[in-house]
């Protein structure tokens, strides 16, 4: 995904665009549903600093139960355009800070779409506060149905 910088004004502009997962290579297994994209643009001379926030429905899987989920997943993120005459040896897609070339006027930005939206995903995902997850000694989800285990018994035949 690109944006065209030429078209833009001197000052701020923001939009919205919706785009389907597929177009960022997202994995359609975990996303399925459109992407809201909310774009702040600030264009001074030579320089661009986009704030962007992407809004969507991602398939997440449990950590307590294994069951899969949709979890509403908002994230956002910041990267500043600079003007050069060449890129920076070390830069990378994502940076904090990119350049772009004199007569760029398309800036691809997939990798920051993407980081708002992975880095969003919390590292430990529950389907619901009083998922009770498996039990450990029959491995039944125990937010379907009990079992009969008994986990702090003594062996007192
Ligand atoms: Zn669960
Ligand atoms: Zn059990």
């Amino acid at each position: 995904m690109k944006i065209n910088i030429s078209k833009l004004d001197t000052g701020i502009s923001e939009w919205e665009e919706i785009i389907e997962p597929a177009k960022l290579e997202l994995s359609l297994d975990q996303f399925t549903s459109p992407i809201q994209i909310g774009f702040h643009v600030e264009k001074g001379v030579g320089k661009i600093r986009l704030n962007l926030s992407a809004f969507t429905t991602g398939l997440l899987i449990c950590d307590r139960c294994g069951e899969d989920f949709q979890q509403q997943i908002f994230g956002r993120n910041t990267v500043f355009f600079v003007q050069r005459e060449e890129s920076l040896p070390d830069e990378m897609p994502g940076d904090e800070t990119r350049s772009f070339l004199p007569g760029e006027n398309n800036l691809d930005i997939t990798v920051e779409i993407l980081d708002a939206i992975l880095l969003s995903i919390p590292m430990q995902n529950i389907c619901t506060g009083g998922c009770k997850g498996l039990c450990i000694d029959c491995g039944v989800n125990l937010n379907q149905e009990s079992c009969t285990c008994i986990h702090d018994s003594k062996e007192d035949d």
